[in-house]
């Protein structure tokens, strides 16, 4: 009987894995037209827009025109294509006039049909259209924004476009596909001291009433999205990478302050000419730094647009952490000239092709020219306070674990959930899954697959199976199969490495999840790498659900996953670990990260105790190593932002003290001549985090030095502005807030604003918690940023109920202020902060009568956030007191 259960069991388990792999093999084909989904009919294909428009400024609308020629596949009675908030009032096909009751927009769903009165036959046709349309306040299609000159109180007005995932309707009838690539001309009026930018260089320039008609040259084959049009009172630096004219482009005064961001898109370009062996392809490439409308960067094809404070960077002022901010977030939008861009994926659910691959190349290429910066390991704080870790691979993993997951391919039905897809499984779990690939089948092998890819698509779009099989040609690796288990299913793997009473060691893989009970099994290809410390690395797919490495000596320490490249979890057997601590001296410094990372997931997935994690960190040898330090502080930081309002919080600050003070002691307030830029950085982290932690001395050296700064700003060093200021902040009084408020209000620059209002963020008084959020409503900030700092203020003050009481009585003015990308994650994600049960339920009522069904997947998101929260806090809490109990008894 039980021989026999030991039979079936395995064969039951063995059974259900292959139907899920199965399952899972059923992969997408390549890139076929007909076959992409999308609402419009294939029939019809634009090739060229002519497009003009003359927008005013008066009263924010659009008066616009155009050509499409068309080219018609076969007979139709009917032209259906996209338009938003547009009228058209004329249309015409060859020539000949539409009556108005032919016309027919549907702004639900997004469509503009033109009934034709005899069926249009195959061939070339061209389709005429009039329309007006509006200039918006948020960042989606048109849209204006008001800033403050630089060097002068004057108040000027400038006008951006954005039109990923689905706004370029809004600014033009088109056909807004990613598949259907046309060529597009535009020719705009505008004010005649204004500099107008698009995709392309200015053919033609002349003077009209109102102002100065500008054409543009007619870009290549591309898909409707990566247009874009900026205007205003702009200055422009520039220069010349071989046949490329590249420029940054700012509002007026501040041009110069490109001059980093200059020198690093031509050191970039250069590296991507030679990576992608496609030379890019237009005469120029411009980054555009736009003072509001959107918060973050835009990969318009020829016309890269950034939120200026992304873009722009002050020697005598700016940190170091915005200058790696600068260098990254360049990287990864002209990746995209390649990957997006020149081949475009060919729909929504093929998304990570763009942002996976992007943020994987502008990563790579970032920490090739600066390895100084620990690119893929240092915490980087994200400018999205909703966002726990800026390291791509953990805060991939971290939501990837939950039961709210989905594959980084998935069904993109609407418009609403194209605009749901740009989110961290997208962008960094695709960058990380990428990391592991490459990894696995060699640098080399892995660059040839792009070489091909490359050649095969260009000037077309694909899907994955299209990348997978440039990659398989190279490699001669089935890539689709290891794949499938990575882009196609949710989640990933935790190895398990038990050694053996004969000293053999076995490993094992299961799903890793957290929060997430009786989670359906999974089953992946693994590329894993494992070495004897201080040994060579050894690399085994892992295609069974255990495997068995050989000659590994019972007494040496065994490290999976060498340097963290790899996209899954390690759980180690007692015997392991304590092999592991011994040898902690001799791992480099991603191996150690990579411990600690993975230690404290498995706290957070409870499967094991904190003091796994804490034990690990008290045996770290004294070091200043950025990455690894931070790590830490970041951990840190959440049990001190859990434990708000518990028993236990002065005993967890006390302790988290005396693990963070030797390091700062040894680095001090002042920046010492010559040391690394990496120290300037962890010390600003080391001060924000023990101000936040109740550090009598820090709290006391932060005002002093805000006291000096209000004298003489060069007083204070530009790294130590941040957290200096957040300490100042966090414990102000009213006339103190005043005073960091009129600084805030006074400058012009967008990255000391941000410090100055982050600052006010962080205020613990609740009748400062409530002037913070008031500004909000005002424009202070420019409309991405105003609403952003609701969501600080949840964090920072420890108050997110008074952040959401404020956000539900002022929804509407709220959300008028953010874009298309952030629209359903906004009411949400201001619930993350919450570590109380009932605020879960609050969330789903408040969901149900006033929040539109989009946005369900990000409130079942909040909704297991803040479950998850409440039984950790539960937890952490007691483990916390029994841990540093027996230390002070130590
Ligand atoms: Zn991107």
């Amino acid at each position: 009987m039980t021989e026999l259960l030991g039979m079936r069991v395995p064969l039951l388990a063995l059974l259900v894995l292959f139907l899920i792999r199965s399952l899972v093999t059923a992969v997408e084909k390549p890139f076929n037209f007909n076959e992409t989904p999308g609402k419009l009919p294939k029939e019809v294909v634009p090739t060229e827009y002519t497009i003009r428009i003359v927008p005013n400024l008066d009263n924010f609308t659009v008066v616009g025109s155009e050509t499409v020629k068309l080219s018609v596949r076969s007979a139709v009675h009917q032209l259906v294509l996209n338009a938003l908030d547009l009228k058209v009032d004329a249309a015409s096909v060859d020539g000949k006039e539409l009556p108005l009751s032919a016309i027919k927009a549907d702004n639900e769903k997004e469509l503009l049909t033109l009934a034709l009165p005899s069926e249009l036959a195959a061939g070339d046709h061209f389709l005429a259209l009039h329309f007006t349309g509006k200039i918006n306040q948020q960042g989606q299609g048109l849209f204006y924004m008001r800033y403050q000159e630089q060097g002068s109180s004057a108040r000027k007005i400038m006008l951006g476009t954005q039109f990923e995932a689905t706004d370029a309707r809004r600014f033009f009838p088109c056909w807004d596909e990613p598949a259907f690539r046309a060529r597009f001309q535009l020719t705009a009026v505008v004010p005649e001291n204004w500099l107008a930018v698009s995709n392309m260089p200015i053919e033609r320039e002349q003077k009209v009433a109102g102002g100065k008609e500008v054409r543009f040259a007619s870009t290549p084959p591309m898909s409707s999205y990566l247009n874009v049009f900026v205007a205003g009172e702009l200055d422009l630096i520039e220069s010349q990478v071989g046949a490329t004219q590249i420029r940054v482009i700012a509002t007026k005064g501040k041009a110069e302050l490109g001059r980093y961001a200059l020198e690093a898109s031509a050191q970039i370009l250069k590296y991507y000419n030679d990576y992608f062996g496609v030379p890019y392809p237009l005469p120029k490439l411009d980054q555009i730094a736009i003072p509001g409308g959107f918060g973050g960067a835009m990969e318009n094809w020829g016309g890269i647009t950034y939120y200026e404070s992304v873009l722009l960077f002050d020697p005598k002022n700016s940190s170091a952490e915005t200058k790696q901010d600068i260098y990254e977030v360049v990287a990864h939008e002209m990746a995209h000239m390649w990957f997006g861009d020149l081949v475009t994926m060919a729909w929504w659910d093929n998304l990570w092709l763009n942002e996976g691959f992007a943020s994987w190349m502008g990563s790579k290429c970032t920490a090739h020219f600066n390895p100084q910066w620990e690119v893929w390991l240092a915490r980087k704080l994200p400018r999205d306070p909703t966002r726990r870790t800026g390291i791509a691979k953990e805060a991939a993993m971290e939501g990837d674990a939950r039961s709210t997951t989905h594959p980084i391919q998935q069904r993109i039905a609407t418009e609403a959930e194209a605009n749901s897809a740009f989110d961290d499984i997208t962008y960094k779990k695709g960058q990380s899954f990428l990391r592991m690939l490459e990894s696995f089948l060699g640098e080399d092998v892995f660059r040839d697959g792009i070489l091909r890819y490359m050649a095969a698509h260009e000037y077309s779009n694909t899907t994955t199976a299209d990348l997978w099989n440039a990659l398989s040609e190279a490699s001669n690796k089935s890539v689709a199969e290891i794949a499938a288990g990575w882009t196609e299913q949710p989640g990933f793997p935790v190895v398990n490495v038990k050694r053996e009473a004969d000293g053999k060691v076995q490993f094992s893989q299961e799903r890793f999840t957290v929060n997430f009970k009786n989670a359906p099994p999974l089953l992946w290809e693994v590329p894993l790498t494992y070495s004897v410390v201080g040994g060579t690395s050894t690399t085994l797919l892992m295609t069974e659900k255990t495997a068995s490495p050989e000659n590994i000596p019972a007494d040496r320490a065994l490290k999976l996953n060498v340097n963290g490249a790899g996209n899954y979890r390690v759980e180690y057997d007692e015997p392991s670990w304590q092999l592991l601590l011994k040898a902690l001296p001799k791992l480099g410094v991603e191996d150690s990260v990579n411990l600690m990372s993975d230690a404290w997931a498995l706290v957070q997935a409870g499967r094991a105790p904190v003091s796994l994690y804490l034990g690990l960190v008290e045996k770290l040898p004294a070091s200043t190593d950025l990455a690894e330090r931070e790590q830490f502080i970041n951990v840190l930081d959440f049990m001190n932002d859990l434990l708000v309002g518990s028993s236990e919080r002065e005993k967890f600050q006390r302790y988290a003290r005396s693990l963070l003070c030797p390091t700062f002691e040894t680095l001090g307030w002042e920046p010492k001549a010559g040391e690394s830029p990496n120290s300037g950085r962890l010390r600003a982290s080391l001060i924000s985090a023990l101000g936040d932690l109740n550090d009598p001395e820090i709290i006391a050296g932060s005002r002093k030095r805000f006291d000096k700064y209000l004298a003489d700003p060069t007083s204070l060093p530009p790294d130590l502005r941040a957290p200096v200021l957040a300490v100042v902040g966090r414990y102000a009084d009213e006339n103190t807030w005043n005073k960091l408020h009129e600084l805030g209000l006074k400058t012009t620059s967008s990255e000391d604003k941000q410090n100055y209002y982050n600052a006010l963020a962080c205020a613990t008084d609740p009748k400062l918690v409530n002037k913070t959020l008031a500004i909000a409503l005002t424009d202070e900030l420019p409309t991405s940023r105003a609403t952003f700092l609701v969501s600080r203020v949840a964090r920072d003050s420890g108050r997110p109920d008074i952040a959401w009481d404020f956000a539900k009585a002022n929804m509407k003015t709220l959300l008028a202020k953010v874009d298309a990308a952030g629209a359903n994650r906004y009411a949400p994600s201001l619930f993350i902060f919450f570590s109380d049960q009932s605020r879960a339920d609050e969330l789903k009522h408040y969901a149900e009568k006033n929040l539109p069904q989009a946005t369900a997947p990000e409130m079942a998101k909040a909704v297991d956030e803040i479950r998850f929260r409440a039984e950790f806090k539960t937890r952490l809490g007691a483990e916390l007191n029994t841990w540093i109990d027996r230390k002070e008894q130590r």
